[in-house]
């Protein structure tokens, strides 16, 4: 008979369908102890981890189809630690990933490269894209074709140009610490711009070959890059200094239903507020009728609420956390997935290898047991870099476009909302994050902490580094441990 005495299990809801809610939510329903009641809230009618990725059908008739994730979730060795043991207990198959990039200097709109065939850089002829000046293999996997379209002696000045400043890059990265790294002191710590200038990275390489190469990573314009705390970019570039980089075999969608299994889930809710009472926290949210004509406007109590939405959502939710996090920059990602090849034909002709060479692109079925190398075209106007990447059976995904695609061609579009760093953001965000030292604990004038009032965040930017999904899970795994909930993918051996 159960004891008068148990406790009824905290009511908890976790907010958004991204990495990191679906998490959190896993990690806290499946406590041991059943101490929580979790509730998974998501505005969207789907599942946002997966919402946006393709299904491609397969080249053969015999073959499954394979999943193209939008936005792209690769991972590296080396820096997805617990994303990784999370995929190893969850049984999520994933597989090595080598790519191959293209580096393209394109015409910004101003200087076009031809003025009969560019006036326009939107609606450009592909006689106004040059051949890529460079092709990097990930790792040095392989010996990069050497570009057709290119003089042999130029394009063999321009790569020993690239390596020398690379291996220059590298061993900043290794042995020049930034500045300003002393976080307890509430300095600022060193931009990615200072940190380059100081090195004395050439200007030439950084804007033809680091900025586009990192800045298709943060999915972020060059300036954006540029504003980064200068640790954020050599601690990702030390930990997977030549790592392999993995993919999840059949998509993240095969993630979802492992971490969602048994969770009580509710889509097409839209939290409207967050407010902390006595008794717990009421959230404020409103769905659309059965005829989605009208919304209708409802309030919930709940123990606690974790909010694994991105900053700009969460500041606008909760007034506590109004100041701090308005303060953390954000920006708008569009992506593309076509199958318009028009633009990029030159920089598949210049990467193709003579095996490939007349075939319109490497179209490896991407759940192969040894993934064939993706090749990943970067376009670069010098401000701007369009990562262009290309899938299965010609199907390629256009990132930060930069020209415009052939209407007829376009599979889908989708818009991501991707959250930046600066030295400021980090340093809020790190205050967030920091524990009280318990002495704190009673002053006035204290400022909000993760968990205060009841309220917790989780998210890609909740933690000090790149807002990628190890931070996802990181910051999941972060609530569970204030919650005293084990993780298990921490007790395996
Ligand atoms: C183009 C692109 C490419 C990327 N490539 C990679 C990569 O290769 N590798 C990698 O590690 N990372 C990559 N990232 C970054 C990574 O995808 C993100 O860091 C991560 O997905 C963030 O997850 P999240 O759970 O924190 O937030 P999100 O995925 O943004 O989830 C937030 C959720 O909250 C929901 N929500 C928002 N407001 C409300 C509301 N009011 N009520 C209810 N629900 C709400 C949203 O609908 C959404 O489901 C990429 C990002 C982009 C944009």
């Amino acid at each position: 008979m159960e004891s008068a005495q148990t406790p009824r299990p905290k009511r908890v809801a976790v907010v958004g369908t991204g990495m990191a809610g679906l998490a959190t939510a896993h990690l806290l329903h499946q406590d041991s102890e059943k101490r929580y009641q979790v509730t998974l809230i998501e505005k969207k009618d789907q599942i946002s981890l997966s919402a946006e990725s393709i299904q491609i059908p397969s080249s053969d008739p015999q073959g499954q189809p394979v999943w193209a994730d939008v936005p792209m979730r690769a991972f590296a060795g080396g820096f997805y630690n617990n994303l990784a043991r999370m995929y190893d207990y969850l049984g999520v198959k994933y597989h090595e990933q080598p790519f191959l990039f293209s580096f393209t200097r394109v015409p910004s709109r101003q200087q076009p490269l031809s003025p009969t065939s560019c006036t326009s850089l939107l609606s450009p002829s592909s006689a106004c894209i040059p051949g890529p000046q460079m092709v990097y293999a990930s790792n040095f996997h392989q010996l990069p074709p050497i570009p057709r379209t290119s003089e042999l002696l130029q394009w063999c000045m321009e790569a020993v140009y690239a390596i020398l400043c690379y291996v220059w890059f590298t061993f900043c990265c290794f042995f020049i610490a930034p500045h300003g790294e002393d976080l307890q002191n509430g300095q600022l710590s060193e931009s990615f711009d200072h940190y380059l200038r100081r090195v004395r990275i050439p200007e030439h390489y950084a804007e033809n070959y680091l900025l586009p190469l990192i800045s298709s990573v943060c999915t972020c314009s060059h300036q954006e890059l540029l504003n980064f705390p200068a640790s954020d970019v050599l601690e990702y570039k030390r930990r997977t200094h030549r790592q392999q980089h993995y993919v999840v075999s059949s998509g993240v969608q095969c993630v979802q239903p492992k971490l969602l299994e048994g969770v009580d889930l509710r889509l097409g809710v839209n939290l409207t507020q967050v407010v902390p009472e006595d008794q717990g926290v009421r959230i404020e949210y409103s769905t659309l009728t059965e005829t989605e004509k009208s919304t209708i406007s409802n309030s919930e109590l709940f123990d606690l609420v974790v909010l694994a939405v991105s900053p700009d959502v969460a500041a606008a939710l909760y007034p506590a956390v109004h100041a701090p996090l308005s303060a953390i920059p954000t920006t708008s990602v569009e992506t593309i997935a076509h199958t318009d090849e028009s633009m990029i034909q030159p920089m598949l002709q210049a990467t193709s290898t003579p095996s490939s060479a007349g075939k319109p692109a490497a179209h490896t079925p991407a759940s192969s047991k040894n993934a064939k190398t993706q090749r990943i075209h970067l376009l670069s106007n010098g401000t701007i870099t369009e990562a262009v990447h290309e899938q299965s059976n010609s199907i390629l995904v256009s990132t930060n476009p930069l020209f415009a695609v052939d209407q007829s061609k376009i599979i889908r579009s989708a818009s991501f909302t991707r959250v930046l760093r600066s030295p400021l953001s980090r340093l809020l965000v790190n205050s967030i994050f920091q524990r009280r030292d318990g002495t704190n604990d009673t002053s006035a004038g204290k400022t909000w902490r993760n968990g205060d009032q009841g309220v917790y965040l989780a998210g890609g930017w909740c933690w000090d580094g790149m807002v990628l999904l190890e931070g996802c899970i990181v910051s999941a795994m972060r609530v569970a441990n204030e919650l005293g909930v084990t993780v298990p993918w921490n007790q395996r051996s």
